[in-house]
């Protein structure tokens, strides 16, 4: 089979290997359509995940069952599913401490492109089929199914750490395509305000549609001066942080309530710490939380999410801005990645309807 892989760092090209074995529990699928995403970026060009050597790139996809393992019980050749960026080994102790993230090791759930070859390719393995597939909605297109790998889930686990209620002030740093998900999913969480810091006008725009009700731009001073004169000084409930650095969090404290909450769901790729300022913190007894995390995979998660989007709550089709046809269109879409020009949100490539 060929697959589109990382050779080295800041090296791509394409691989010719053999079809993954499929183990008693696994099941081998074949993509319908991928996505693109910064962490395929960050992983060929930045070497965030270390080096890696003919490893096949790619975490977000939608495909369908070529063959399964015989211990799986409720997937079969021909079925349609959506696959989760992150797929835990469910009987690990991480899992079943509630961390199936982390399992196998900090941040261990995230096997394609990681530990193993990811779904660029013409066909991929996935461990524990049962347990991390979901049976793609009928009336789901394969474009929208690659946002409910990541951008979905990732965006809402941002609400959910950051354990957003009904009626609360909500800033979400960066709406890039996670931080759109985290507006939408503040949104449905019954935010009666959502602040959202970025200016490129069709993420604005996008945001906008989600819920976000008032806009701030880093170019116009400090996110805390911003949010504080936009809230008479005192400042929001959560916060969700899904673009910025590591100097973004000094911020956020500062924008916070007492009580406040932080959901974290940026991949911080250079930095050695984070600064957390005293005062703001209220002297370290301010009962303001910081709480970052990679979000959960599963299938319960999967088919949940997916209702949202089958059911018509969520739309995620305003995400898929670069939609490309064939294998042959992958390298462009992830060269399109890289570039970012001013109106991409999200490459997906289609190789079915
Ligand atoms: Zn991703």
């Amino acid at each position: 089979m060929k697959g589109f892989a990382m050779l080295k760092i800041g090296e791509v090209g394409w691989v010719e290997k053999d079809v993954p074995a499929c183990g008693p529990m696994d099941a081998i699928v074949k993509p319908l359509a991928v996505a693109i995403c910064t962490s395929d970026v960050h992983t060929v060009w930045e070497g965030a995940v270390g080096e890696r050597h003919n490893m096949i790139l790619g975490h977000e996809g939608c495909g369908e069952v070529v063959e399964v393992g015989s211990m799986v019980k409720d997937f079969k050749p021909g079925d349609r599913v959506l696959v989760p960026a992150i797929t835990p080994d469910w009987n690990s102790l991480e899992a079943q401490a509630g961390y199936s993230m982390h399992s196998g090791g900090m941040l261990a759930g995230w096997k394609f492109s990681n530990f193993k070859d990811g779904v660029f390719s013409e066909f991929f393995h996935v461990n524990d089929a049962d347990g991390n597939l979901a049976h793609l909605p009928s009336n789901i297109n394969v474009v929208d199914a690659c946002m409910l790998s990541d951008m979905v889930p990732t965006g809402f686990h941002g609400v959910e750490l950051a354990d957003v209620q009904f009626g609360d002030t909500v800033l979400v740093v960066g709406i890039g395509p996670v931080g759109l998900m985290s507006v939408a999913g503040a949104n449905l969480r019954g935010a009666s305000r959502i602040i959202a810091v970025g200016t490129r006008p069709n993420c604005v725009e996008a945001a906008k549609g989600y819920g976000a009700t008032d806009f701030i731009s880093y170019k116009n001073g400090t996110i805390e001066e911003q949010v504080l004169a936009l809230t008479d000084v005192k400042g929001v409930d959560k916060a969700i942080i899904a673009g910025g650095s590591v100097d973004t969090f000094s911020s956020v404290v500062k924008c916070l309530k007492p009580g406040g909450k932080i959901g974290n769901v940026n991949y911080l790729g250079s930095g050695d710490v984070i600064d957390i300022p005293r005062v703001e913190w209220g002297v370290g007894m301010g009962h303001k939380q910081i709480n970052g995390g990679l979000m959960p995979g599963g299938r319960l998660r999967m088919e949940k999410l997916g209702a949202l989007v089958a059911s018509g709550r969520l739309d995620v089709s305003p995400l898929s801005t670069h939609v490309f046809e064939g294998w042959d269109k992958l390298p462009e879409a992830l060269q399109l990645m890289k570039d970012k020009p001013a109106d991409l949100i999200k490459p997906v490539v289609k190789f079915a309807d």
